[in-house]
C-alpha cells in the first residue's frame, strides 16, 4: 500500500512527460512515422500485456530481461501469473504476424511501432522501468540488402532527429543457427579455463550463455574477453559473406561502421547481423541509442513458416535526452490564435458558440469564462501569448460584432461575425511573417 509520500510521487523507474516536453514527442513521432511511410511501413499496434511464455521462448530464459525484468500481471487472490508486461515489442509482432496469418501477405511484410515498454530494472539515468520504443520490423527476406535496408531506415530516422553527427553504427555478426551452437561451444571451452577470473555475473553465463560474457562492462572480463576467440573467426562460409555483403551495402550508402567483434545485444533471439547506435562521447552503458539485428529463426519457433527477419528499435527517452544535449532546434508548436475576451452575461454566451465557429473554420482559441474584467482577461491573453484578442462586450453580442485587438501592435478594429474568418486569417499570416523576420 502506498504511504502518503508515494502518493505524490510517480512510481520508481517511471516520469511524467510535462506539457513542455510534448514538442520533442510530437518531432520524434513525426519524422518517425513519416520515414516509416516513405520505405511504405505499415504501422502496427499490439497490447501493451501478453503471455509470460512468449518472451521466455524468445528472448531467452536467462537473459536479464526475462530472469530479473520482466513485471508480472494477476488478479488480486488468483495464483501464478500468466501474463507480463511487455519488456520489448518483436515477440508480440512475431506473435500476431503468425495469429493474423500475414505469412500470406505480398513479402516482405514491413511493419512499425511506437509505444511503451516495461523492465524491471534498477533505474538511473537513462534507465527506466516504462519507457517508450520506436521500431520497426521487416517479414520475410534472407537477402544481406535487407538487414542494409533496416540499417538505412534506423540511420535515416536518426538522419531526420539531427542525431548522425554524433553517433557510431557498430556491427557484428552472431552467425546462423548453426555456427553460432559452434561458436557458443569455442567460447565456453575458452572462458572456463579462465572461469575464476570471471565477475559473478558472467560465471554463470558461462553454463547458460556465454555468448553474454563478450559485452560484459568489468575490465576483468574485458581482458579476457579481448585475447579470446573471435566470433567472426568462426562464422559459417555463408555467415561470413553474409556479414561481407551487409558491410559493402553499408559502404556503398556511405554509412561508417566500426565492426565491433564483442557487440551481442541482450536478446537470444538475434542470428547473424547485429548493430547498434551509441553516442561517441559517451561510453556508459546508456550510450546506446538503439539497435537491432535479424532473427531468422523467431517465427518457425513459434509455430509459423520458417520466415527470416530483421528489425531495429530505439529508446524514446533517450533520443529525448540527445535532443536536448546537443540542442537540435525543435520546431516551435503553433502559436495561441485567438483569446476570446468576454464582459456580460449575454457575451459569454456568444462566446462559446464564436468558439464553435473559430475552431470549425481550424483557428485554435482560449479564453477565461471564470474572468469578468477586461484588463485580467487581457492579462490572461498575453500570459497564454495570443496573437489577438477578440473582445465581445454588451453592444458587439447584440449587433454581431466583435473587437479585434492585434495583441503585437495593440491596434483595434471592430468586426462583423460574418467578416471574421478572412480578416483573421490575413492578419494572422501577416504576425506569422513579422516572427518569422525577427527571428531570421
Ligand atoms: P533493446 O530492446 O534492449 O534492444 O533496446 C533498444 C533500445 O531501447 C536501447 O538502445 C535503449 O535506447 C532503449 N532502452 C532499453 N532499455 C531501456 C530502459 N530500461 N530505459 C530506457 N530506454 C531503454
Amino acid at each position: 500500500m502506498a504511504d502518503n509520500n508515494q502518493l505524490l510521487q510517480a512510481p520508481r523507474g517511471t516520469y511524467d512527460a510535462l506539457p513542455e516536453e510534448q514538442k520533442y514527442w510530437r518531432f520524434i513521432k513525426k519524422k518517425f512515422n513519416k520515414r516509416c511511410e516513405n520505405f511504405n511501413f505499415s504501422r502496427i499496434d499490439t497490447p501493451f500485456f501478453e503471455y509470460a511464455n512468449l518472451f521466455t521462448r524468445s528472448i531467452g530464459e536467462t537473459s536479464d530481461i526475462v530472469s530479473k525484468e520482466m513485471f508480472y500481471l494477476a488478479k488480486r487472490g488468483e495464483g501464478e501469473p500468466d501474463l507480463v508486461l511487455r519488456p520489448e515489442g518483436t515477440a508480440g509482432i512475431v506473435r500476431a504476424y503468425i495469429e493474423h496469418g500475414m505469412q500470406n501477405l505480398p513479402k516482405p511484410v514491413k511493419l512499425y511501432y511506437f509505444g511503451p515498454m516495461f523492465r524491471y530494472s534498477r533505474p538511473q539515468s537513462g534507465r527506466f522501468r516504462q519507457f517508450f520504443q520506436l521500431g520497426f520490423e521487416i517479414f520475410g527476406e534472407d537477402d544481406p540488402c535487407s538487414d542494409v535496408l533496416a540499417i538505412l531506415l534506423s540511420f535515416s530516422i536518426l538522419k531526420d532527429l539531427k542525431l548522425t553527427s554524433n553517433i557510431i553504427l557498430e556491427i557484428n555478426s552472431l552467425g546462423c543457427k548453426i555456427c553460432q551452437k559452434d561458436i557458443r561451444k569455442t567460447l565456453t571451452s575458452y572462458f572456463n579455463q579462465y572461469k575464476e577470473y570471471l565477475c559473478p555475473e558472467c560465471f554463470s553465463r558461462l553454463a547458460e550463455n556465454p555468448l553474454r560474457i563478450l559485452d560484459c562492462k568489468q575490465q576483468r572480463c574485458q581482458s579476457l574477453v579481448k585475447s579470446g576467440p573471435q566470433i567472426v573467426d568462426h562464422l559459417c562460409q555463408d555467415c561470413k559473406e553474409h556479414l561481407q555483403k551487409v558491410l559493402e551495402g553499408l559502404d556503398e550508402l556511405g554509412i561508417t561502421y566500426d565492426l565491433n567483434p564483442s557487440l551481442v545485444r541482450g536478446l537470444d533471439y538475434y542470428t547473424r547481423t547485429v548493430f547498434e547506435f551509441r553516442d561517441k562521447a559517451d561510453e556508459t552503458r546508456q550510450s546506446s541509442l538503439g539497435g537491432g539485428g535479424r532473427y531468422d529463426n523467431l517465427v518457425e519457433q513459434y509455430g509459423g513458416p520458417a520466415t527470416p527477419a530483421v528489425g531495429f528499435a530505439a529508446g524514446v527517452e533517450r533520443i529525448i535526452s540527445k535532443l536536448k544535449e546537443y540542442q537540435v532546434k525543435i520546431p516551435q508548436v503553433k502559436k495561441l490564435d485567438v483569446f476570446l475576451i468576454q464582459i456580460g452575461d449575454k457575451a459569454k454566451k456568444k462566446v462559446i458558440t464564436l468558439a464553435r465557429d473559430l475552431t470549425d473554420q481550424g483557428f485554435s482559441f482560449n479564453c477565461c469564462l471564470g474572468k469578468d474584467s477586461l484588463k485580467s482577461q487581457l492579462r490572461s491573453a498575453d500570459k497564454f501569448g495570443a496573437t489577438i484578442a477578440l473582445i465581445i462586450g454588451q453592444r458587439e453580442a447584440l449587433d454581431d460584432s466583435v473587437i479585434l485587438r492585434n495583441m503585437l501592435t495593440s491596434s483595434q478594429q471592430t468586426v462583423k461575425i460574418n467578416k471574421l474568418e478572412n480578416i483573421l486569417k490575413k492578419q494572422l499570416l501577416k504576425a506569422k511573417q513579422a516572427s518569422e523576420q525577427k527571428n531570421n
